[in-house]
Parts: C-alpha cells; sequence; structure tokens
C-alpha cells in the first residue's frame, strides 16, 4: 500500500461518527489540517465485520433538559447550532416535535434547562393523555419541553458535518483504521483499505469500537441495547418521550422517537430503555452484538412499554436492532489526552447524539494553542485508564 501524500496532516481524527464528524468540522474550520477517518454503515449489517457505529438509526432525541448541568449545557450549546450547520452544509436533521419527559426530579430537569433558555413546564397527566395520546399512570412529575426539543436524523447529522469538513478543506477518508504505527520522528501512520494517512496528532473518536488498535485500555462498558420500530403512521401528536419507571418495569428508564420514515419506506416510531439485566460486551463480542436483531426479553418488554404506553395507536408489524452505548463510571464523556499526542472524545453514554456538535467542539480545542476551551471544567471529562 502507497502513501497519499496528500493524507499528511497535523491531526487525524479516527472515527467519522456523529463526535468525530463534529470535531473535525471544528478543527478544519479553525484552520488546522486534518483527516477525518472512518467508513460509513456497513452495507449489510448481518455479515460485516465492523466496525459498527452507535447512530445507525433515523431518529435520536434531542431536548435542552437534560438528567445533569453538564448535559443540559452541551445540548442548548449544541442544539443553537443546528439550523447554521443544516444551511451551510444543505443538509436538514432536525425536527422540533417537543419532548415529555416523566421523572421524579422533573422540576431539577426544569429548572436547569430555564437557564438555556428552554420553555420546559410541568404538565398535568389528563393535559398529556388528550394532547398526546400518552397514557402515563406512574404519578412522576411530567414536563413537557417544547421546540427546538423535538428530535434529530444522527445519519444526516453525520452527513452535515462531513459535509462542512469537506469545504473547509479536511481530507475525509471513507474506511476503517486497521493498523497504526509511530515511527522515530513520532509522526502516526494510520493504515486504511483506501491508503495511509500520516498525522502528527490523533483523536480517538470511535464510540463502542477502536479499543484494539491502542495499547493504553479505558475504564469503559459496552452496553449491549436493543430497540423496537413498530409501524404507525405520524400523526403529529406524539413528542418525544423520556420516562422513568415505565409499566414494564424490567428497564428503568423508557424513551422512543415519535413516528418516521425508514430507508424502506415504512413509518415508525421506536422505543428503546436500558435492561435492568444488562448484557455488558468484549471487543469480541461487539461484531456477532451487531448482527444480531437484539434481545428477545427486552423486545417483548420493549413492546409491552408501547402498548401500554399509546393505548389508543393503530399499531403495526414490528421490528428489531441491536445498539451499544459506550458507558464511563461518572456517565460524562470522556475528553482529554490519553497518550503522548493521542486524545479521545467519546462515552456518549446513551446521551450524545444531540449534544455531539458541543462536544465535539470541545475535543478539537484540546489541539488549540490554549487548550481546553468550555464553561465545563475539564475534569468532568478526564478519561479514566484501566
Ligand atoms: C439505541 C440507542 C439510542 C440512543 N438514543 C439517543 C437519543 O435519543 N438522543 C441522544 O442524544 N443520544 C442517543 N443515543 C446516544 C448516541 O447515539 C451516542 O451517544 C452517539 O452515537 C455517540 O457518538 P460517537 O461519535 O461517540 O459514536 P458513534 O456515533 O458510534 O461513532 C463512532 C464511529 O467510529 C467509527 N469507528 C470505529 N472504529 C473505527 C476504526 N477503527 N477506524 C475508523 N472509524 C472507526 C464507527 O464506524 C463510527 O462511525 C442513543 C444510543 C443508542 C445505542
Amino acid at each position: 500500500m502507497s502513501d497519499r501524500t496528500t493524507g499528511d496532516v497535523e491531526i487525524a481524527v479516527i472515527g467519522r461518527g456523529l463526535i468525530g464528524s463534529a470535531a473535525a468540522r471544528h478543527l478544519a474550520e479553525t484552520n488546522r489540517s486534518v483527516a477525518l477517518i472512518g467508513p460509513g454503515e456497513p452495507a449489510d449489517r448481518t455479515t460485516s465485520n465492523g466496525p459498527f457505529c452507535s447512530h445507525p438509526d433515523e431518529g435520536r432525541i434531542t431536548r435542552i433538559a437534560g438528567r445533569s448541568e453538564m448535559w443540559t449545557t452541551v445540548a442548548a450549546q449544541s442544539i443553537e447550532r443546528y439550523a447554521d450547520i443544516a444551511r451551510r452544509s444543505g443538509i436538514e436533521f432536525h425536527t422540533p416535535r417537543g419532548v415529555l419527559i416523566g421523572y421524579p426530579n422533573g422540576p431539577e430537569w426544569q429548572a436547569r434547562a430555564e437557564v438555556w433558555g428552554s420553555d420546559a413546564r410541568i404538565v398535568e397527566r389528563d393535559w398529556v393523555r388528550e394532547h398526546t395520546g400518552i397514557a402515563i399512570s406512574n404519578g412522576h412529575p411530567l414536563l413537557y419541553e417544547g421546540a427546538p426539543a423535538g428530535y434529530i436524523n444522527p445519519r444526516r447529522l453525520v452527513a452535515a458535518q462531513t459535509e462542512l469538513a469537506r469545504q473547509a478543506n479536511a481530507f475525509v477518508v471513507e474506511a476503517a483504521v486497521n493498523r497504526i504505527e509511530r515511527n522515530s520522528s513520532g509522526l502516526f501512520r494510520l493504515e486504511t483499505s483506501n491508503g495511509a494517512v500520516v498525522a502528527r496528532q490523533l483523536l480517538v473518536a470511535t464510540g463502542a469500537f477502536g479499543s484494539p488498535l491502542f495499547e493504553w485500555k479505558l475504564k469503559v462498558e459496552r452496553r449491549a441495547r436493543t430497540t423496537v420500530m413498530a409501524r404507525l403512521d405520524d400523526d403529529q401528536r406524539i413528542p418525544s418521550l423520556l420516562l422513568d419507571s415505565p409499566p414494564d418495569d424490567r428497564i428503568n428508564e423508557a424513551y422512543w422517537v415519535p413516528p418516521v420514515r425508514y430507508p424502506d419506506g415504512s413509518v415508525r416510531i421506536k422505543i428503546g430503555g436500558d435492561l435492568k439485566a444488562t448484557v455488558l460486551l468484549d471487543d469480541a463480542d461487539l461484531v456477532p452484538w451487531f448482527r444480531s436483531d437484539g434481545d428477545p426479553v427486552e423486545i417483548e418488554c420493549l413492546t409491552n412499554n408501547l402498548y401500554a404506553l399509546l393505548p389508543d395507536a393503530p399499531l403495526g408489524d414490528v421490528v428489531t436492532a441491536p445498539c451499544v452505548i459506550t458507558g464511563t463510571p461518572s456517565e460524562m464523556p470522556y475528553i482529554g489526552w490519553v497518550d503522548d499526542g493521542v486524545a479521545v472524545a467519546l462515552g456518549g453514554n446513551g446521551s450524545a447524539a444531540k449534544s455531539s456538535d458541543e462536544l465535539g467542539r470541545i475535543a478539537a480545542s484540546l489541539f488549540g494553542e490554549s487548550g481546553w476551551d468550555s464553561i465545563l471544567s475539564p475534569g468532568l471529562f478526564t478519561p479514566q485508564l484501566l
């Protein structure tokens, strides 16, 4: 394999997912010489050897109201830039349909969100039933946040960020990095099936994958998750949902994205959750998991919840899919240096899609002359190694 000299860059971002594509855009738009390296989704996930991504979908919830100050801040800062990203890339990805949140400490979520201009307000159960068709019986305070809360299309957001990175002269390689070597001058040589790239510094944004490329190992959990997508026409009334202790409580929390159109033309509502008996995946388990159709127990539990929460909806046939959440002990993403010339930005903890632009911007700032640039403390994001 011959090196592509055009591939010699200051910074190589490994992983063209939600955080990596955002980081590469911010680096390129601040005139850094950057390569963004990562494959698209496998053409056939049932036979592919990966790597896979955690955004292989048409919908991810977006909202300002978050479960901590950190998550609220990065969401609000990202959402502020959605319109600019869509306008300049020509790729729309945001639908402001609102979100309903049912959590015991809902008023705390509301107070955090108000700081960032959210209209989140406590609503009555009867109001929810009448205006959305959702039947909730667990007694938690219910918080409704209107636009810009709703959902984003994560595939289109990656496409938009990649397009803007390209427009700002990033070198985009649509392939996985298979091997990394460091030469005597300290430069990294990254091998892909599309040629090699030589870089002075690396940003690793490989989500659940990528660990075998490096000797250092991060303290992360790869949590198996299943999603259920049921056919349902979009009646424009159903907002995004996040609900603690749902009716079938084999999951701690249920969430859904309102009906959206999938690539096969069907319109489906997608429900997911976090099974209490979560399966943790090792490197060797990841590919078999992504080739599967998910966990039968989780599928049954999610389907039960969908029927219980939308008792009047004409739900149709169901399809299922596997996904993986990369979790950290702090439930915050890792953004920081882990080795000489190597930084990471990963550990989305199931919440990073909506906030990926700000997480990518913070990661990009690590490579600037002044370093960390955020109102949030770097200590919140410090990567932990095994
Ligand atoms: C079922 C499910 C539902 C979710 N719902 C929501 C939601 O509603 N709202 C929300 O905000 N978040 C949600 N999330 C979380 C969100 O999708 C993730 O936090 C986000 O995708 C993480 O972004 P990332 O860039 O770290 O990883 P990814 O998006 O997975 O990107 C990592 C990329 O790295 C690439 N890669 C891996 N190895 C290599 C290699 N060797 N070389 C090159 N590239 C490589 C992969 O191909 C992939 O494209 C959900 C997650 C799951 C699993």
